[in-house]
């Protein structure tokens, strides 16, 4: 188990509310993706787990739980952004 610091609570906090990505075509911020994770590096806060991954996702395999099907995920601003424009 990982050690949990303050900085890695800050960074946790930050991408719940900041480095939020959304399915491109809903905007749903309930989309899924394929990584590897190291299955002994984790930390519990609140009830849930958070894993330390040895990967970034190399594919494009991206799951939107609202539309049901394989999705593009794009930064919360963007899809803001094309709403405006
Ligand atoms: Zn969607």
């Amino acid at each position: 188990m990982l050690k949990l610091t303050k900085q890695m609570k800050a960074d946790i906090r930050k991408l719940r509310e900041q480095d939020i990505i959304v399915c491109e075509a809903c905007g749903s911020d309930k989309i899924s993706e394929k990584m590897w994770v190291d299955s002994n590096s984790f930390i519990s806060i609140d009830g849930e787990a958070y894993y330390k991954y040895n990967e970034m996702n190399d594919g494009e395999e991206y799951w939107c739980n609202k539309c049901y099907e394989e999705t593009l995920p794009i930064h919360i601003s963007e899809y803001e952004g094309d709403k405006d424009a």
